[in-house]
């Protein structure tokens, strides 16, 4: 089984696709992993993210086990790796260099310690759309940009980063406006997608109607 949960930042994809992959023995893919890993490489190697070109050279030199190193650094998952991630995830170029990488995810399943898994959930801006156009269940989880500024500075502040509410509201106000209005693989959700609102619903409430949505799926599939 495949599913994919898309949205913009801070919406509480994560927290749902973390939830859902433990639940049903799926694999985990943190999509925008593989943008923060190519900002993340080039601020490491002095390289300036307005370059395009330099932004495909490191894309197309990165691989799985090099992102992975690469997400334990500080600032991967820092105010300054989000910006860079938003910015080189803008070029053509880079998404279509990264997408075999996040597509041969799914051929095979593993978990960290390389046992198999039932099947692999995405989270990210496109993986729905272009990732896994075929999956079998999407999702598309949203909120407010006040109510996910809010969650994410909370999440700054509980890992000891310093910053202003007022920032992260902003940040998160460009990073939408750039993601949904790049021309390649802007943010929207798939035709067939199921949206959730989580500025009305806790995320309680949205674990609960995925996990009704995902058993309805597997019963049919049983049945077929
Ligand atoms: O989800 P996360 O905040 O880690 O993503 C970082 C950035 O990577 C996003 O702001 C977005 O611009 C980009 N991204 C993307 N497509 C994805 C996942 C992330 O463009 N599938």
């Amino acid at each position: 089984m495949i599913i994919t949960i898309d949205g913009p930042a801070s919406a509480g994809k994560g927290t749902l696709a973390s939830y859902l992959a433990e639940r049903y023995r799926l694999a985990y893919f943190d999509t925008g992993m593989v943008y923060r890993a190519v900002g993340l490489e080039m601020l490491l190697k002095g390289l300036n993210t307005a370059d395009a070109e330099a932004a495909a050279t490191i894309a197309a030199e990165l691989t799985f086990p090099r992102m992975m190193e690469l997400s334990k650094h500080p600032e991967f998952r820092g105010p300054q790796g989000g910006k860079n991630a938003s910015i080189v995830s803008a070029y053509p170029q880079v998404r279509s260099l990264l997408l075999k990488m996040q597509q041969d995810f799914a051929l095979h399943p593993v978990f960290k310690d390389g046992s198999l898994a039932n099947g692999a959930i995405y989270d990210g801006r496109d993986t729905g759309t272009v990732v896994c156009p075929n999956a079998d269940i999407k999702f598309f989880v949203t909120a407010s940009a006040e109510v996910r500024a809010e969650r994410r500075y909370k999440e700054f502040v509980a890992k000891g980063i310093k910053i202003d509410y007022q920032e992260v509201l902003q940040d998160i106000k460009a990073r939408d406006e750039r993601d949904s209005t790049r021309s390649a693989a802007p943010l929207r959700p798939a035709p067939d997608a199921i949206m959730f609102d989580t500025s009305d619903l806790s995320i309680q409430e949205v674990k609960q109607k995925a996990c009704e949505i995902i058993d309805s799926q597997l019963q049919r599939q049983k049945l077929a």
